[in-house]
């Protein structure tokens, strides 16, 4: 018996497994985007946050069904308005690492009243310290089909 409560050993295996085991693939639309095209992309990839990126995959924001909803209350032409203009923008966008814990992302979606977070690495050569690439998204499906796999014992 190694004298660990049910409790601690869960919040072990949620700090051991990492954001790039679990992580899906990211969906990105580049800056000019039309809000029209955001939301086609989202029905054909079947996802609810897109990630705005320039060349590189470079992480210039995050659009969500909300973003994208509250334009057509605007009035404005959704196939000229493009997405640069609605999303969230860095540095206001909420990141994880590879290598943080599925717990930290977790709270991160919760704390933030978020559904996704982009996965990131500082990009490299010849880019800004402050940029990062997107190479993943860590949604709430990710977290609750962790949670359905923790629950059948494996
Ligand atoms: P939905 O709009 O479908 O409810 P969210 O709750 O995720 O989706 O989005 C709510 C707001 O938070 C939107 O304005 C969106 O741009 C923003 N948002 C979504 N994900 C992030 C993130 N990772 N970091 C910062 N802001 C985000």
């Amino acid at each position: 018996y190694s004298g660990k409560t049910p409790g601690k050993v869960i919040a072990e295996k949620l700090h051991r497994i990492k954001v790039g085991e679990i992580k899906s693939v990211p969906v990105v639309v580049p800056e000019h985007c039309s809000v029209y095209d955001a939301v086609v992309t989202m029905f054909i990839e079947d996802v609810g946050t897109l990630f705005v990126v320039r060349e590189g995959g470079l992480l210039e924001g995050v659009v969500s069904r909300k973003d994208l909803l509250k334009t057509t209350l605007g009035g404005q032409d959704i196939h000229k308005l493009p997405v640069g203009v609605v999303m969230t923008r860095m540095p206001n966008v909420i990141t994880v690492g590879p290598e943080d814990s599925v717990w930290i992302a977790a709270k991160k979606l919760i704390s933030h009243e978020v559904d996704a977070l982009p996965v990131v690495r500082p990009a490299g050569e010849g880019a800004k310290s402050t940029e990062l690439e997107v190479i993943g998204r860590l949604t709430k499906t990710n977290i609750t089909r962790l949670f359905v796999e923790l629950g059948e014992g494996n």
